[in-house]
């Protein structure tokens, strides 16, 4: 067995599972629906909330940022907009963060997957330093995969799904864990589109050249490194509202957990 970077010694389980997306990707729901299925199925969950700014919650949370950091005050305290104030109330809770994986570590052997909830603006999570110091506190310590929600209903242009994905790229890039994409909303309108534009490459050239944006060109050559992208992560068609997806979305977990443990031994 070896030692994380934190001091914490590495276990398999529980797998962090972190929820980042688009603001309205149905992160929430997503989530509240994860939290039913593990129920059911008799899955040990835990779960975290780490948006600050929610009103309220579909699901119980375990850990909740909310009973730490007071959103609302922390605005006033500081005198910050509202995206201000929640990207310092994340950055005060992060100071905090070794007590959340603490309490994690002790009730490690009793529980499989801990799901962790974020702020509803991506980059609140993704491209700020409290965001990095919370993946690299989870990752350092259990297993952990980014499920990266895709509303995707509003992703079936090419060009809005291109934009989607390399997001989802820089995420990759950034964090270093695997990635599994959730095509949500799924009730609405099928990911079909998406999965065939990911296999095939002349599909999404095609569709994109009846795209009449402007950008096409531009939109033409990033989409090629779309392509390596691609055949780095796992993508599964969810939906929050109805449940459709579940078992599809844990075994791309289990498999992502199993790649994450090959790559961090590698890298000892
Ligand atoms: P978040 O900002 O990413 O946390 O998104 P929310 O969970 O708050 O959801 C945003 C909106 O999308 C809400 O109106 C949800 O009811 C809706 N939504 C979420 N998941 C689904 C889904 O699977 N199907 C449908 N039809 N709507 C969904
Ligand atoms: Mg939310």
């Amino acid at each position: 067995s070896s030692s994380g970077q934190m001091g914490h010694s590495f276990r398999r389980k529980p797998v962090i599972i972190i929820v980042v997306g688009m603001a309205g990707s149905g992160k929430t729901t997503f989530l509240h629906r994860l939290v039913c299925h593990t129920q059911a199925s008799r899955i040990r969950g835990y779960v975290i909330n780490l948006d600050p700014a929610v009103m309220s919650l579909p699901y119980g949370a375990n850990i909740d940022i909310r009973d730490t950091v007071k959103y609302k005050e922390v605005m006033k305290q500081f005198n910050l907009g509202p995206n201000g104030g929640i990207l310092t109330s994340l950055n005060l809770f992060a100071t905090k963060f070794d007590e959340v994986i603490q309490v994690i570590e002790n009730r490690a052997d009793q529980l499989d997957y801990v799901l962790v909830d974020t702020p509803g603006q991506i980059e609140i999570f993704t491209w700020s330093a409290s965001g990095a110091i919370i993946t690299e506190a989870f990752a350092s310590t259990f297993p952990t995969v980014v499920a990266y929600v895709v509303d995707t209903p509003r992703s079936s242009s090419p060009v809005t799904f291109m934009s989607n994905m390399l997001y989802a790229c820089s995420i990759l890039y950034k964090t270093r864990l695997p990635l599994v994409l959730a095509f949500n909303k799924t009730d609405v309108a099928q990911h079909q589109f998406a999965l065939e534009w990911m296999e095939d490459f002349e599909a999404f050239q095609a569709a994109m050249r009846s795209d009449d944006s402007y950008m096409s060109t531009f939109s033409q050559s990033l989409s090629l490194v779309l392509d390596e992208f691609y055949k780095k992560m796992r993508s599964v068609g969810v939906s929050a509202v109805s449940g459709a997806g579940m078992d599809a979305f844990f075994e791309a977990i289990e498999a992502s957990a199993e790649e994450y443990l090959e790559t961090y031994k590698s890298d000892l």
